[in-house]
């Protein structure tokens, strides 16, 4: 297996990452799923917009259930009192009384134990008043971020990355590592297990406080957490990537497609947050979408849902990976435009040299890529007719070259998609960059954090640390 760092700024040893980018026109300061500040939690879990929705969207988005049936009383107590602080990113106790439906003096008990055990830590900062007329402010209440993690690991055709998640879903260690992938499963597995134990060790994370490990990985997964590789990915048919990681790591494993794991990460923390009906389309050295509707992420009766860039684009085109011919990816991946480039011009070029090519102005170049941009809008524009979103969500690394891509890909789908639907639908730059299935993948665990926190012992919760706080995430 060829393996090379990559990203300069990320070879090891790792870098403990920041939040993520900014969002244009959201206040700076807090990063999307990080616990509020007093203001924050003023406005309270009825905005439909707010991070309270955001965890009833996990839990729609995956169709969980919210109480489990074997539960007694008490983890009963406990789950619906986690579920609260997770969904709102932290509130008060008289707010916790009104969510959840239970009694003040089990509300308070239960927040006692939940802070004794270091898993809920009071702010500094303060809610709404608990008494107006005594004028005595409520304080807030959150999740210790750090009482326990998740782990997201994203497989493409050339990296691995691996991140660390708090509760909240921000990554407090991150690595990515470009390697060979398709042909070598058993050396990227082996890579992907190293990273997670580095990120353990680095981020001194007991194994004991890892909720599981989410891995998106560049092929169709079936229910029943098979890959469909065969053609996608040659090497890892008959392969179980989720089961060899978890004989590596010791961490229960869930395997999604990494552009559902996108879809979810854009849908949850990033430019589709609130949006119930969106596309996210991955355009790297493969291409595929994930499909929210009516706030459920669609996966088919054999989760092959979203295979956009195995949609024919030229009927006479180049054989695909797929075994079929004229394939989307054969013409709009970054791979088949240097491909293009390469044999137009008669000199190497290299995917990763596109952004260069067209900031140099090359026509050439940007003819390639708005053909790219065309081509990627007019199957957009049959997903536009098919299912009406209001968002399409765009990221991988072709997203990086912004607009000649974009503007091409509007056109395309004004033209060709029906027109109510055309003109109701908007296409953006997803806002996580290349973390984005990281993070979804992370995030998929952390739709169960609640139920796994509540089904902690006593007697394994008080063993939890008080009060600890990673340094990454100081003033974030
Ligand atoms: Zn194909």
């Amino acid at each position: 297996m060829t393996r090379r760092s990559r990203h300069g700024r990320r070879t090891a040893p790792c870098v403990p990452c920041v939040p993520c980018e900014p969002r244009p026109g959201r206040p700076p300061g807090r990063p999307p799923g990080r616990p509020p500040g007093p203001s924050a939690a003023k406005a309270g879990p009825s905005q439909t917009d707010g991070p309270y929705d955001s965890n009833i969207r996990f839990r729609r988005l995956l169709g969980e259930s919210s109480i489990p049936t074997h539960m007694n009383l008490r983890d009963e107590g406990r789950l619906r009192v986690l579920q609260a602080l997770h969904a709102t990113g932290g509130t008060s106790r008289p707010e916790l009384v009104r969510l959840t439906k239970l009694s003040r003096a089990t509300v308070y008990a239960l927040v006692t134990d939940l802070v004794t055990s270091g898993l809920v830590r009071e702010e500094s900062g303060t809610s709404e008043p608990e008494n107006r007329s005594l004028g005595r402010p409520a304080q807030l209440l959150t999740l210790q971020p750090t009482a326990a993690y998740a782990v997201g690991a994203d497989i493409g055709h050339t990296h691995v990355r691996v991140a660390l998640c708090d509760l909240y879903g921000v990554p407090v260690w991150d690595h990515v590592e470009a390697v060979e992938v398709d042909r070598a499963p058993h050396a990227t597995l082996d890579l992907a297990a190293e990273l997670i134990h580095q990120a353990l060790r680095e981020c001194a994370a007991p194994i004991e406080r890892v909720l599981g490990l989410g891995v998106g990985i560049a092929s169709p997964v079936s229910g029943d957490g098979a890959l469909v590789a065969e053609g996608i990915m040659p090497g890892w048919t008959d392969v179980r990537p989720g089961r060899e990681l978890e004989q590596r790591t010791g961490i229960p494993t869930q395997l999604i497609n990494d552009a559902n794991a996108g879809a979810l990460a854009e849908h949850l923390y990033g430019a589709g947050r609130g949006v119930d009906n969106m596309v996210y389309i991955r355009l790297s050295a493969g291409i595929g979408a994930g499909i929210v509707t009516s706030g459920h992420l669609l996966l088919g009766v054999g989760g092959l849902a979203g295979e956009i860039g195995h949609l024919l684009a030229i009927e006479d085109g180049l054989i695909c990976r797929c075994g079929n011919r004229g394939c989307l990816e054969t013409v709009a991946s970054p791979v088949a435009i240097a491909r293009l480039l390469r044999d137009s011009w008669d000199q190497p070029v290299a995917p990763d040299d596109l952004p260069s090519l067209l900031r140099e102005d090359r026509v050439g170049a940007r003819r390639a890529v708005e053909d790219a941009g065309a081509a990627v809008g007019r199957a957009l524009a049959g997903v536009v007719t098919l299912i009406n979103p209001q968002l399409i969500v765009v990221g991988g690394d072709l997203a990086a070259i912004g607009e000649p891509l974009f503007e091409s890909m509007r056109r395309a789908i004004d033209r060709r998609a029906l027109p109510h639907a055309g003109a109701q639908v908007r296409v953006v730059a997803g806002e996580l960059g290349s973390r984005a299935e990281v993070r979804g993948a992370a995030g998929r665990v952390l739709a169960q954090a609640p139920h796994a926190l509540a089904l902690m012992s006593e007697a394994d919760s008080h063993e939890l640390p008080r009060a600890t706080r990673s340094p990454t995430l100081s003033g974030s």
